[in-house]
């Protein structure tokens, strides 16, 4: 079909994204040419603006600044650390209001399918982090994967085997069971489990 390059190319930019095909992305394309010339100026700035995001020195965040906003909040609690696999996460953990530590994203999960190893996310990071501070926990928020479960247990290998960090860090992980709503006679044999190994006191 033909269009005009400029439509052409914006189709192609847009088809690029995750999960878009080359249908959604001509959807989008038709949608901003019924824009207004503002509008269009508006969507052009956010993304030049994405141009100044980066990551966080400390906990990998994006970040407008060099250090971002919740590293550099002093009512937050440094001493506690959530360590998580992508900067989504974090915002998920933000929306619930109930978590006042920090945290540590890794930028993915040890993956041995996907060829993704240790020194391709950012464990070293937290191990020069947790040396160089007054860290007292690392709270493993990650998915209750295969993946997820290998990084815990690497991580959580390294610490054990560095006696200073294994004396000064406790190390725990979010509770898992079953989901808000979840019937008992469905859920499978490791969540049930999991469940049974998270109770607490009522
Ligand atoms: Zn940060």
């Amino acid at each position: 079909m033909f269009y005009p390059k400029d439509i052409k190319n914006l189709i192609d930019e847009f088809s690029k994204f995750p999960g878009i095909g080359p249908k959604s992305a001509q959807r989008f394309v038709f949608y901003l040419l019924r824009k207004s010339p503002e509008d269009i100026e508006k969507l052009t700035l956010s993304l030049k603006g994405i141009k100044n995001i980066h990551i966080c020195s400390v906990c990998g965040n994006f970040s407008d600044q060099n250090i971002c906003s919740i590293c550099q909040d002093k009512n937050r609690d440094h001493s506690v650390v959530a360590v998580i696999a992508e900067p989504q996460d974090l915002m998920a953990i933000e929306k619930t209001g109930e978590y006042q530590g920090t945290y540590h994203v890794l930028g993915g999960l040890i993956d041995m399918i996907e060829n993704k190893s240790p020194e391709q996310i950012k464990i070293k990071e937290l191990l020069i982090r947790l040396k160089n501070s007054s860290i007292k926990e690392l709270i493993f928020a990650l998915n209750a994967t295969i993946e997820g479960e290998s990084t815990i247990l690497y991580i959580t290998n390294l610490i054990k085997e560095d006696k200073i960090l294994s004396s000064k860090i406790k190390l725990t992980r979010i509770a898992r069971g079953l989901p808000l709503g979840g019937e008992l006679e469905y859920a499978d044999e490791i969540t049930l489990t999991e469940a049974l190994k998270g109770r607490r006191g009522i």
